[in-house]
């Protein structure tokens, strides 16, 4: 079973349990359908975004890594000069402490495959060229740029900010903290669509045995009973959309993608295959809840109301989709994980984002917060006539080569400083751009006086870890961060023509 011709070629298959010698055949076989040998430096991107208690159905699970890592053994004829794990986790937490906490750090040992921890590798520079780039250069691991032969192996999940999150959005997990959360905003699918021009997977296969519903840290499990496999970042992506029944083209990191030609979109120029129709797998999938729900709908009926202005004018955009909105409704549900009486707990409390010019609905005793650089309001508190300007940079003062990094122990003091700031005041104010889902975590969980999520005491030791090996590398002359020209792999992307906008979304399937 070879492909008929030279579609990007998707394929869809069942597999029911987490059993890796099951997961390695599926994956084989996929390899062999497509045709694909692994070569050279052969590189595995999981998303381990968070993992441990709470998080089971956030990451990519152990046992799939396994079945992709084995079945590219089994498909080696002798051309892979180096094969590993990689991955950056969600920001401000070790990507150690996921390794560990997901179950990927043991597989990884007992099967001898080498693991990295992308914080720990020196950041090389990728100049962009193409029309529409946010800037002229972007940061990333170096094994990601060496990479050869590049595999994507996501899990499939919902995603509060960007609808979805497959193929393309993984990528946010190729940067680390410093250079990811620049753009992290308004401008987030352009950042994504941005991310491709530093490599394309040779291979994609998605953990969606058990998918993730609603959002994306603390995902509602759904079985679907699937992996998906293909060979193309943008016609993948456009299949597993379809799985969920949602139209490709209206999912703007992966139409964006697909204009600047890393792949199409409408299923007629996509081969699909497998022992699973695409019918078959949207019956499995029927109802599922994505992301992408506004921050005010979002709160109804609980404790806190949300407001949200728009974004600075500069950015175009009426919601900040990228940023602070989603980061605050992935924050409850981590508290409300460890924190069943959260919702009871929490007192009536106000949350303001971007330049909102409408009325509070506040009474005496209430807590208001206003979240992010751009939040603006002007108006009564009780008696207290308040102001609140806009702290906003554009994203032109932003430099990669100067991002500074703020681990979580520097997020610890801010929210702690910020909170004895605000004591006996009419209210608080959270800065940055965007403010990360730790901040808010942190925030909310001292205003209902919620269980303490960080009292797990395995993500310091992790946290000690990474600082000792970064310590360690610093005195043979590691360097966090190269600049100018590097060396690239075979898997960065080469010859693209980008697609002329809205060319073929009339055709698109819906
Ligand atoms: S401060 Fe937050 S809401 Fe405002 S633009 Fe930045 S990320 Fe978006």
């Amino acid at each position: 079973m070879k492909p008929s011709d030279q579609k990007p070629h998707v394929i869809i298959r069942h597999c029911d349990e987490y059993d890796p010698e099951r997961i390695r055949e599926i994956i084989r076989e996929g390899l062999e359908i497509l045709d694909l040998r692994p070569r050279g430096r052969t590189l595995v991107k999981p998303n381990l975004v968070m993992a441990g208690e709470g998080f089971e159905n956030a990451h990519t699970r152990p046992e799939f890594l396994e079945g992709v890592v084995q079945a590219l053994r089994d498909r080696d004829e002798g051309e892979v000069s180096e094969l590993a794990v990689g991955e950056r986790c969600g920001i401000t937490m070790p990507t150690r402490h996921t390794y560990k906490q997901s179950g990927a750090e043991a597989m990884c040992k007992r099967i001898k495959v080498k693991r990295y921890f992308f914080e720990e590798e020196p950041q090389v520079e990728i100049p962009l060229s193409h029309e529409g780039r946010l800037r002229d250069y972007l940061f990333t691991p170096e094994p990601v740029a060496k990479a050869d032969f590049f595999v994507n192996a996501p899990k499939f999940k919902a995603h509060p900010w960007t609808t979805v999150t497959f193929g393309n959005k993984a990528y946010i997990g190729i940067q680390d903290d410093r250079h990811r959360l620049i753009d992290h905003d308004a401008k987030l699918d352009e950042k994504i669509a941005d991310l491709q021009y530093i490599v394309q997977p040779s291979f994609l296969a998605i953990d969606a045995i058990i998918a993730g519903e609603g959002r994306m840290l603390t995902p509602v499990p759904r079985k679907l009973g699937l992996i998906v496999m293909g060979n193309n970042q943008c016609a993948f992506d456009a299949v597993c959309c379809q799985i969920v029944g949602i139209n490709p083209f209206t999912v703007d990191h992966i139409r964006m993608a697909h204009e600047r030609g890393f792949g199409p979109l409408d299923l007629s120029q996509i081969e699909i295959s497998g022992d699973v129709t695409l019918e078959e797998a949207q019956k499995r999938a029927e109802g599922f809840e994505v992301g992408l729900v506004r921050v005010e709908k979002y709160f109804e009926g609980t404790n806190i109301t949300a407001y949200a202005g728009p974004p600075p004018r500069s950015e175009g955009k009426d919601y900040c989709w990228g940023g602070c909105p989603g980061a605050m409704e992935e924050a409850i549900e981590i508290l409300r994980q460890v924190d069943a009486e959260l919702d009871d707990k929490m007192p009536r409390t106000h949350v303001i984002f971007g330049n909102y010019q409408g009325d509070i609905d506040y009474q005496e005793g209430d807590q208001v917060v206003f979240i992010g650089d751009c939040a603006q309001w002007r108006g009564q508190l009780g008696d207290e006539l308040v102001s609140v300007e806009s702290l906003y940079r554009h994203r032109s003062t932003l430099d990669p080569y100067t991002a500074e990094s703020e681990d979580a122990l520097r997020k610890f003091a801010k929210v702690a400083g910020v909170m004895r700031k605000s004591k006996n005041k009419s209210h608080i104010r959270l800065t940055g751009c965007p403010v990360s889902v730790t901040e808010h975590v942190l925030t909310l969980g001292q205003l209902a006086k919620a269980t303490d999520p960080t009292r797990d005491l395995s993500a310091a030791f992790a946290y000690l870890q990474w600082k000792g090996a970064m310590g360690l590398k610093a005195l043979v002359g590691h360097r966090y961060q190269v600049k100018g020209e590097t060396e690239r792999g075979q898997a960065a992307p080469t010859d693209l023509v980008p697609v002329k906008p809205n060319a073929d979304a009339d055709n698109a399937a819906e």
